[in-house]
């Protein structure tokens, strides 16, 4: 007789901050954490050593682009779950505006195998909610919801449902299953040839806005239909000081509605737009220091529940042109924790709340974002909060290197992540 035994060695770290609490030991074993406590043993384990290291639940990002299928020159999903894993990060998911669009059952599971192969993140896809993202009829959402992929969040991400009769549809149908829809807000005939955003920054650059008002009226216009059909509604990369009033309206009002901000929206402004460096592009843009108070603001009092990073690789053709021709976005997984440290400080039990227990809550995901107790999934990262490092684009883990903070110094490193207790990273390098 043969005893099946687990290829996976037992993980004793040693003296980790959990939530930057009190040193104590974890025991990762069978893909959970067995024990949490001072002064474990283990025989047989390895051994991590965690002593200055704070111990966090592996973070969950709910807005990533991996490229694949269709872009894999800019970003695959391998190369995108080895960022995610050195961001300290267990799952993402996967928007859907990949060539051809995630917008059937088929590309979905497509989406979640390869992530299942590349093996160092979940990879959740999100699908579409049009056919094609072109705003015209929902797409197949009942099947993607029954696929193996399990979809329950849905986006047109890059493009906005415009249509309200469309989006009002969308959510009833994703209300049978509990399921919501992300919008990227966005009115389209407020922001034709738009190149950043409207205000003194642009008009003495003369190039053409995106006013924030093209943000809000979507906002406040979906919160109203998502109260109307008791259905879930997620606002993505929320940037304006008026779009967080709004959802502050709503939530006081009972509206079922959550919702995100970039770091990138956290950190800079309109006036880097100044240097005509693309690497400042985004969708929407970069906006004003006001807004940037008010989304810091939202966010600690948990008007926008969480943090995700529009993780938006390019490849050099597409970002290193002139402005007006260069695609919007920047690369997000590997800078994120570390943006959110600069901006909040070391609010460890906010930054588990806002990056990876909200996130997993919203996306439906089970086995991440939970407290790092005794029996929990062992999907964790570590973090050295007291490491300064340099932000170097070509050593980054993505395909691209459209990150808008080169040569920027920021804190926190993270030193090891784990999922369902295999180390993905370790010594701050990937595993695979
Ligand atoms: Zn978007």
């Amino acid at each position: 007789m043969t005893v099946r035994r687990t290829p996976v060695p037992d993980i004793l770290i040693r003296n980790a901050r959990v939530l930057g609490g009190e040193p104590t030991d974890l025991l990762l074993r069978d893909g959970v954490i067995a024990e949490i406590g001072a002064g474990l043993s283990a025989e047989g384990a390895e051994v991590v050593d965690g002593t200055g290291l704070v111990a966090l639940p592996g973070l969950v990002d709910l807005h990533t682009h991996l490229r694949e299928p269709g872009r894999e020159d800019a970003e695959t999903v391998h190369t995108g779950s080895r960022a995610a894993a050195l961001g300290g990060y267990t799952a993402v998911c996967a928007m859907a505006n990949t060539s051809p669009v995630a917008d059937t059952a088929g590309v979905v599971e497509q989406v979640y195998r390869l992530g299942q192969e590349a093996g160092l993140v979940d990879v959740q896809p999100i699908g579409a909610v049009t056919v094609g993202l072109a705003g015209e009829r929902l797409a197949e959402l009942g099947a993607m919801a029954d696929s193996a992929a399990r979809v329950r969040v849905f986006s047109d991400d890059g493009f906005c449902v415009a249509d309200p009769r469309l989006m009002r549809r969308a959510l009833e149908y994703v209300k049978a299953f509990d399921g919501v829809i992300a919008q990227h807000a966005e009115e389209p005939r407020l922001t034709q040839g738009a190149q950043m955003h409207e205000g003194d920054v642009s008009a003495r650059l003369g190039l053409t806005g995106w006013p924030a008002v093209a943000e809000e009226s979507i906002i406040a216009r979906d919160v109203l239909l998502a109260g109307h059909v008791g259905a879930r509604l997620h606002v993505c990369h929320v940037s304006t000081a008026g779009s967080v009033e709004i959802i502050r309206m709503a939530k006081a009002r009972g509206v079922r509605v959550t919702a995100e901000v970039t770091p990138h929206h956290l950190l800079l402004t309109h006036a880097k737009a100044e240097s005509y460096d693309p690497v400042y592009k985004v969708n929407p843009p970069l906006r004003t220091d006001a807004d940037v108070e008010a989304l810091r603001a939202g966010l600690r009092d948990g008007t926008i529940d969480i943090v995700a990073t529009d993780h938006a690789p390019h490849a050099a053709e597409d970002k290193e042109c002139e402005w007006a021709y260069a695609r919007p976005g920047m690369l997000g997984l590997e800078t994120a924790l570390p943006i959110v440290l600069d901006v909040l400080g070391e609010d460890w039990p906010l930054i588990a709340e806002r990056m990876s227990y909200a996130p997993a809550r919203i996306a439906g995901l089970d086995g991440h974002g939970n407290a790092l107790t005794a029996g929990a999934p062992a999907n964790l990262t570590l973090v050295d909060p007291t490491v300064r490092w340099s932000v170097d684009p070509t050593g980054l883990a993505s395909l691209s290197h459209n990150t808008p903070y080169a040569g920027m110094t920021v804190p926190g490193r993270i030193v090891a992540t784990f999922l369902r207790g295999v180390p993905t990273v370790l010594d701050g390098k990937v595993q695979k």
